[in-house]
């Protein structure tokens, strides 16, 4: 049935019939619409969307140019399958080489392999992992080191690396080989890597493990101990990555230097689009077929991704997501203002609050996000004490002003801030 062409009515009775419909989402909101930094139920109310699809939406909703590069690449092919390819496929891989090339200031990335989710991408960073050691015939160097509270995924292997338990107890067991360390303690990783180490895996912001950020110390710790047993790095940019924490790639930030980095969610501006960027190294030992995805590389979701990275180019896109990121974080200092059980976190458009766990009980988080909703906001959660916010990179001040003393009268109304 066509949406558009329903009255309010009809359109309250279609809604209450699909919610019978058995599906597996979370009744939440059926969302009819959206535009800018807003999206529209079918009621008509307006929501401020600062979840920005799970961190997905860096431009809002609608960019005219996204449009319209997705629009044309409509009337060229939309699938040819992988066994051909197509010139936005072939750009894009090219582009996100570049990219990474000048973000790194160096020549270590050689190739990109194209795939559909953040999931995808890390599966696929841990077999090439493992495919270096096997044609170098490193004979079990098949381990992999990651962290508690991170998130990679979930098929069976990107669970394996997965530091929350929730996700992984009803599926256990996964694959072995794989140890999970406190995040930034040099100690225990300084025990735990070996010659057996196959890569280490690692978020430089845990973007749904409570948003911390990883320590210098832990950064160059991660990096001397893969040079000295050879085990590569694989940066999980799938959140932290395309300016969403400030610049194209955080791991550059900090220090970092991996073999692997693995880009999802915002990259294909709402597609579903997916990278692999990998180092020489594994470039070398890498074989037309060695692994593949029949919709990776999809030319309408390679379109959009080179409209999307075409507009973070733009001076004036820059400076409004400066502008607005300074915005976000003079906005959360101020609810944080003299409350020290509230803690701003993240950085660039990955932000959130921590509440110190005495405050909370089990349910205030979710009781926040509900009474946030109810006034039209909408928001994330991360870990278990924090709240998360994602809205568009180029999010105005007075949106972003607008939701976040939305925010503030919730947490005033809860008694959790003055
Ligand atoms: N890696 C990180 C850091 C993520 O935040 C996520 C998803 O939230 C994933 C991987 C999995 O991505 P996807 O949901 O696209 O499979």
């Amino acid at each position: 049935m066509n949406n558009n062409k329903l009255t309010h009515e009809n359109k309250l009775t279609h809604e209450k019939k699909l919610s019978k419909l058995p599906h597996l989402y979370a009744p939440s909101l059926i969302i009819s619409r959206a535009k800018g930094d807003s999206i529209w139920d079918s009621e008509g109310k307006e929501y401020l969307d600062f979840t920005g699809g799970i961190a997905v939406n860096s431009l809002g909703h609608g960019d005219p140019h996204i449009r319209k590069q997705i629009s044309k690449q409509m009337k060229e092919i939309m699938h040819c399958s992988n066994i051909f390819t197509t010139v936005p496929t072939i750009e894009l891989c090219a582009l996100l080489v570049k990219k990474a090339n000048e973000a790194f200031q160096s020549e270590r990335f050689a190739t990109t392999f194209l795939c559909n989710s953040g999931t995808e991408a890390n599966e696929a960073a841990l077999k090439f992992s493992r495919l270096l050691a096997y044609r170098n015939s490193k004979k079990g160097k098949h381990e992999f080191i990651s962290f508690h509270n991170s998130f990679h995924g979930r098929s069976m292997g990107a669970l394996s690396i997965t530091g929350q338990e929730n996700y992984k107890a009803p599926f256990m067991p996964l694959i072995p080989g794989c140890t999970l360390l406190p995040y930034n303690d040099t100690a225990a990783l300084t025990r735990a890597v070996s010659d057996t180490t196959a890569a280490i895996i690692v978020e430089v912001i845990q973007g749904e493990g409570g948003l911390n950020a990883l320590s210098a110390p832990m950064a160059a710790c991660i990096q001397e101990l893969a040079q000295k047993h050879q085990a590569l790095i694989i940066a999980d940019e799938v959140q932290t990555g395309l300016y969403r924490t400030g610049s194209l790639f955080a791991s550059a930030e900090c220090g970092l230097e991996p073999d692997i980095i693995t880009l999802a969610k915002s990259l294909g501006a709402g597609l579903p689009a997916a990278a692999v960027l990998c180092s020489k190294k594994i470039q070398d030992v890498l074989a037309v077929g060695d692994h593949g995805t029949t919709m990776g590389g999809n030319p309408l979701s390679s379109a959009a991704a080179l409209a999307f990275l075409d507009r973070l180019e733009e001076p004036s896109f820059q400076r409004k997501c400066q502008t607005s990121a300074k915005a976000l974080d003079r906005g959360l200092g101020s609810i944080c203002k003299k409350q020290k059980q509230i803690v701003p976190l993240g950085r660039g458009h990955l932000r959130g609050l921590y509440f110190a766990s005495n405050t909370l009980d089990n349910t205030t988080i979710a009781q926040i996000l509900a009474q946030c909703k109810e006034q039209g906001l909408l928001l994330l959660r991360t870990g278990t004490n924090s709240l998360r916010l994602a809205p568009s990179l180029h999010c105005p001040p007075k949106t972003i002003k607008r939701g976040l003393s939305i925010l503030q009268k919730v947490l005033k109304k809860l008694e959790l801030c003055q």
